[in-house]
């Protein structure tokens, strides 16, 4: 069943005439919706049908609470949506309403859009998109060739665009400066933007549009808005303020009424002739009991507007270049050169999806003429993204399992079982007389999820091609006990594992736990039969007789090396490398996750040069859309269970106020024999001054507030193994408060302690928040989270600080994060090695989700990409993920 855009029109047209009063609605026009969006998504809605009522909902659910101008607006925007679902279905009102797409273009071929803009109305359909018959010679590094090579012809020069003509060749990898209108200067100014060539323009989008498109009349003009009207210029009078200072006054009128233009710059309004038609755009001000613009944008009525009366592009610039310049060379350079984009994507996957050709998403997406257009565009290039890191994932893993073999691992069930009996942990509970602490180690039981894992990753190891999984799971959810059962595997079979992490004491403390834990499974009647040892070793980069330990590793008498980044060192050679885990995956990168699969392949005595078993382990909850393009080469097994008798973390943002409060509190679960950390607040500016301030936070709670208590500090300055003494010292109790700088972050294991309290939790994003959190609630009892934030808290500090005390969630949290600061800073995603996402963002699952289902497809075709069809393809895939020549 389709869906009712009647009957929502019909009740808009009502609410319209009704001046958008909100009277002639039942109980008003958001419950309408309300009803209509429900009502819509009982029935099989496409994909963009979809989208359709989430946008209409978008728009209009919080109308009761609208200005009217703001409920014009929502309901122009609205309208804007159904009349381009219906244009896209090819029949105009009536006949059937339903929409099937939003797709404002019929289908047809693609090269010959409806409403041709000036550029590709040149594209006759004897020149069809160049996919599939581009040929490979025809790219050339960053130079695409459109249709028949011709080196005699040079980037085009004339207008209008003459890149549509047969024989042209366009090098859209060539200097901004051979394009008519940019001269060095304007080039200049570019590239301090980052934009050199003529692709980089045109794939720079705008962050997003300014809506000018809908026109006013003065009369109608409503303070405060911004709003675009169309006026002739009546007269210009120069005027002083009561300051003395000169001001312009341009008069301007329509059929409706006068208008004031103020401006404190002569030179601004050399455009307003008078006589002359114009567009002007601004914000409405008020001057002397008057509405008027202040300096508004304008444009010449007859030209076509590129800077006002539409929806006008808005670039982020930096530096000497001004946005309306910024601007005007982007719309050159579109206007003349993204027509010659060549097409990519197969026509078939374009058509399954309803995907607008490349050169006109990216047209459109600068300079959409509406805002379904600018949706369908950015569809598209959305599309193209994720399919692009898909191809780029799905090669890497190609790469990597099917052009060596892995090592199949034999699974001693025996040994398994051994293994899981001797399985501890430890608890505390206090006397209640003494307050003494009581330490037992209890028998550790495997929670469902832990199984689960566990038995993931014994199938894959049995396999002859290398396991390359992701274990995602919380904080303390217990990866590390999952992790060490796959090193004991490698260790039975004869082989070594290395497990990496990314702090020295996060290594340290590893090395610690899987120490006693593989102790305890020597203790074991079977262990001792098969008179088996596992020999660890801790190697991190602060190891002075490395040379001895890069010895016995070598010639194999070490079975498991924990480490740092350390472990991948170019000097380190393994002996038999069977198993790698990375922990904590996020902190490292792509590059480093190779090196160390790299290694199998180097082993000593690994002639075969067989790739050594992968497991990432990650505390980091990744929203589905990144987590496909992130990790989307890895299989993934989810621990979404907490070993038993966890509470929930309590977390309370303190204010400054409650201070002494949050000091109380804090001394009162050190009475009753707990722990605690404090984090000093992140210092941006350096190291060296993060550690300063952390030094003194921790005189200053030493001397004032807990002259009693046992403090122990810890900050990045200080030396490796003054870290580990530290925390070695705090593990054993020897202090009470753990006074750090953000170096805790991950990982560290104390269940003793009960409460953390961070300074400045303003400062810190979401994930990290959380991540801190997680150092408490690790053991038995209950656990507390102080926040402390400055006086002035920005917007998104306080929004982040309500979003951390209302749930435990890491996977919300991320979400929340994610929807805050955008997938680029989320994840650090350029840091890691993966492809930014510039255009799709994390609500795009449908298309996410489509673009995988079609490079998988793609992929089963071509594995590699190596058919001569996906030449361009491949070598999108490589530019994306910028690694050299690797992939290609
Ligand atoms: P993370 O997933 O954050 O790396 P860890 O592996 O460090 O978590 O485990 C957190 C704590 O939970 C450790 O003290 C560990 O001994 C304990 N633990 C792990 N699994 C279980 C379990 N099944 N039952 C009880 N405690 C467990
Ligand atoms: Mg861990």
């Amino acid at each position: 069943m389709a869906l009712d855009i009647e009957k929502l029109e019909k009740i808009i047209r009502l609410e319209m005439a009704d001046n958008y009063q909100d009277h002639k609605v039942y109980r008003g026009l958001a419950a309408f919706i309300h009803n209509w969006t429900r009502d819509a998504i009982t029935r099989h809605l496409t994909l963009p049908e979809k989208e359709l009522v989430e946008k209409v909902a978008d728009n209009l659910t919080d109308y009761a609470r609208m200005s009217v101008l703001e409920r014009a607006r929502a309901i122009q925007e609205v309208l804007d949506l159904t009349a381009g679902s219906k244009s896209a279905n090819g029949n105009g009102n009536g006949g059937t309403p339903a929409v099937r797409t939003l797709d404002p273009i019929p289908t047809r071929p693609v090269s010959a859009p409806p409403n041709p803009p000036p550029l590709s109305s040149s594209a006759s359909p004897a020149k069809p998109a160049v996919w599939p018959d581009q040929r490979p010679s025809a790219i050339v590094r960053q130079s695409v060739r459109v249709v028949a090579p011709d080196p005699e012809t040079p980037a085009p020069a004339r207008q209008p665009a003459p890149a549509n003509t047969p024989a042209a060749v366009v090098d859209l990898g060539a200097k901004l400066t051979t394009v008519k209108g940019i001269g060095e200067t304007y080039a200049k100014l570019l590239s301090f933007a980052g934009l050199n060539t003529i692709h980089d323009v045109l794939y720079y989008f705008p962050f997003r549009h300014e809506d000018f498109s809908s026109f006013k009349k003065i009369n109608a003009l409503m303070y405060g808005q911004t709003e675009s009207v169309v006026a002739q210029v009546l007269e210009t009078v120069t005027k002083r303020t009561y300051g003395g200072k000169e001001m312009i006054e341009v008069t301007v009128a329509d059929d409706t009424g006068r208008l004031s233009c103020i401006f404190f710059n002569r030179r601004m309004t050399y455009g307003l002739k008078t006589g002359s038609q114009v567009v002007l755009s601004g914000r409405v001000d008020e001057w002397n009991g008057r509405i008027c613009f202040k300096a508004p944008s304008y444009e010449a009525a007859d030209r076509e507007l590129t800077s006002t009366g539409r929806l006008v592009p808005v670039y982020s610039t930096s530096g000497p270049l001004k946005l309306a310049t910024l601007r005007k060379l982007i719309k050159t350079v579109v206007d003349r050169y993204a027509a010659a984009l060549p097409e990519h994507l197969p026509a078939a996957i374009r058509e399954r999806h309803h995907l607008v050709p490349l050169a006109q998403a990216v047209k459109d997406y600068h300079f959409p003429a509406s805002l379904a257009v600018r949706e369908k565009a950015r569809q598209r290039l959305a599309f193209d993204e994720f399919f692009l890191v898909q191809l780029g994932v799905l090669l890497k893993r190609h790469e990597w399992q099917e052009e060596r073999p892995g090592i199949p691992f034999e699974i001693n069930q025996s040994l398994l079982e051994a293994w899981k009996d001797a399985l501890q942990f430890k608890v505390t509970s206090f006397d209640p007389e003494t307050k003494e602490p009581l330490e037992e180690m209890r028998k550790l039981e495997l929670t469902g999820a832990q199984q689960r894992a566990i038995a993931d990753i014994l199938g894959d190891i049995q396999k002859d091609r290398p396991m390359n999984r992701l274990l995602q799971g919380d904080v303390g959810s217990g990866k590390t006990v999952v992790g060490a059962t796959a090193l004991l595997m490698a260790v039975a079979n004869g082989f070594q594992g290395a497990l990496m992490a990314p702090t020295q004491i996060l290594a340290e403390q590893h090395f610690q736990g899987l120490s006693r834990l593989f102790e305890k499974l020597e203790e074991s009647e079977y262990f001792q039969k098969l008179g088996l040892k596992v020999r660890l070793e801790l190697l991190t980069g602060n190891v002075r007789k490395k040379e001895p330990v890069y010895r016995r590793i070598r010639d194999g008498e070490v079975d498991i090396i924990i480490g740092t980044s350390a472990v991948i060192e170019e000097v380190v050679e393994f002996h038999r490398l069977g198993l790698v885990i990375i922990d904590e995956q996020h902190r490292f990168g792509v590059r480093q996750r190779k090196a160390l699969r790299g290694k199998g392949a180097n082993s000593a005595s690994n002639a075969e040069g067989a790739n050594p078993h992968l497991l990432v382990m990650t505390a980091t909850p990744i929203p589905r859309t990144l987590n496909l393009t992130v990790y989307g080469d890895l299989d993934l097994s989810l621990m979404n269970e907490m070993p038993p008798g966890r509470e929930p973390i309590q977390t309370k943002w303190v204010m400054p106020p409650e201070r002494n409060g949050a000091y109380k509190f804090i001394r009162k679960q050190i009475n009753e024999g707990r722990q605690a950390f404090i984090i000093c607040p992140l210092v941006e500016e350096s190291d060296k001054i993060e550690a300063k301030a952390a030094i003194e936070e921790h005189d200053r709670l030493q001397r004032e507030v807990f002259p009693d208590l046992k403090l122990a500090l810890l900050h990045g300055r200080m030396k490796p193994a003054e870290k580990d003494l530290v925390m070695h010292q705090f593990r054993e109790r020897q202090y009470d408060i753990l006074v750090a700088t953000s170096v805790i972050e991950v990982g560290i294991d104390i269940p003793n302690a009960t409460v953390i309290m961070i300074e400045g939790a303003d400062r810190f994003g979401l994930s990290q928040l959380h991540q801190f959190r997680g150092r408490v609630g690790r053991g038995q009892g209950k656990s507390y989270c102080l926040l402390l934030a400055g006086e002035e808290l920005s917007q998104v500090g306080s929004e982040r600080l309500r979003a951390i005390e209302k749930t435990n969630d890491g996977f919300e949290l991320a979400e929340i994060d994610l929807q805050m600061r955008g997938p680029g800073e989320f994840f650090g995603t350029r840091q890691s090695g993966v492809p930014d996402l510039k255009v799709a963002g994390i609500n795009d699952v449908n298309i996410l989700e489509a673009a995988r289902a079609e490079a998988i497809q793609l992929f089963e075709q071509d594995p590699g990409l190596k058919e001569v069809p996906h030449q361009l393809l491949s070598t999108k895939v490589a530019r994306l993920w910028s690694l050299e020549g690797d992939l290609s």
